[in-house]
């Protein structure tokens, strides 16, 4: 099995001065050859060949660089050079650029992404086990089809599900309400269920000749709200909002006021600050489904590229 590693850095490739030290560290300051060579085990289960898309904390993660690695994966599998990819990066941002590229990658061979939250050089540093099963994932027959994957902490979760729900521990990732796909058991991939949403092979989406995404903003409704920064994005000339409202998706009168205008120009999709259960409002916006706000905000960038018909985005929003 051919598996190509692409790095973009994060605390799996991050170091601090002391190996007690797990917070104070630089992320994205190892090279994808020091990952590679730091799991020598890795060429038992795999041919591995890396290559380093960026290195960075992916709090600084740009849509340039979801172009471009969606671009390039698309390449890699339309040339017939690998049969599975595994994506080293950072926690903050992993799930929102799992989820891009689980809408964007048009192939059913597996996609794995992987990080740590401890940095390279600490004591117990989770980043070569994750990397180890990571491989391991993407290099199973069982993992074909299934959409963009998150190996974390000796679980596979899928790209549309999961989030990150803890800022230091290990077991940092979770699919909340529909639960993990796998586990790595004792280093063997066990899968028990599949994500039933469109992804990869099966997506509308194409950002092959895109070379930017259409602005669109969340804004975070909470008690005693009011007005501001819905009209700042306007005003910035945004062409969507996620609005990412109390319990079913609900904002208070001056805010609904202010986007039922907006909707008149630019989409406006209602999602919840819940973490769980379905928006479910129709009336002069598109439900959220059940995606969290910053997943919310990728569809409906990808919708933007094809459509502006709300009936259209809401479809896309009950498929994906
Ligand atoms: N700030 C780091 C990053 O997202 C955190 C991590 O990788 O765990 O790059």
């Amino acid at each position: 099995m051919k598996i190509k590693i692409l790095a973009t850095g994060g605390t799996i490739a991050g170091s601090a001065n002391s190996a007690t030290d797990t917070t104070n560290y630089a992320a994205g300051t190892l090279g994808i050859d020091d990952l590679i060579d730091a799991v020598p085990e890795i060429k038992n289960f795999a041919e591995v060949s890396g290559e380093q898309i960026c290195n960075i904390d992916s709090k600084d993660i740009t849509e340039k660089i979801w172009l471009k690695l969606a671009n390039r994966i698309n390449e890699l599998f339309a040339r017939g050079d690998v049969d599975g990819i595994v994506i080293t990066h950072g926690t903050d941002t992993l799930e929102e650029t799992a989820y891009f590229l689980n809408l964007t990658i048009h192939s059913d061979k597996p996609v794995v992404l992987t990080g740590a939250m401890r940095p390279a050089t600490a004591i117990s540093a989770d980043g070569s086990m994750n990397l180890l099963n990571a491989v391991k994932v993407a290099a199973s027959p069982d993992s074909k089809a299934k959409g963009v994957l998150v190996v974390m902490n000796d679980e596979i979760h899928a790209a549309r599900e999961v989030t990150k729900i803890h800022t230091l521990n290990v077991s940092a990732f979770k699919s909340r309400e529909f639960g993990l796909l796998g586990y790595v058991n004792n280093g063997v991939p066990e899968f028990y269920r599949t994500s039933t949403r469109k992804h990869t092979g099966n997506s509308e989406f194409n950002v092959e000749n895109i070379f930017s995404l259409p602005n669109v903003k969340i804004i975070y409704h909470h008690a005693c709200d009011d007005e501001l920064f819905v009209e700042a994005a306007i005003k910035a000339g945004v062409k969507g909002i996620i609005c990412a409202g109390t319990g079913n998706g609900s904002i208070n009168a001056n805010v609904e006021e202010i986007l039922i205008r907006a909707a008149e120009n630019i989409v406006v999709v209602r999602s919840s600050r819940c973490g769980g259960g379905s928006v479910v409002v129709n009336k002069n916006f598109i439900d959220g489904d059940n995606l969290t706000p910053q997943k919310a905000r990728i569809l409906l960038q990808l919708a933007l590229t094809k459509t502006n018909d709300r009936y259209e985005v809401q479809r896309m929003f009950k498929q994906y």
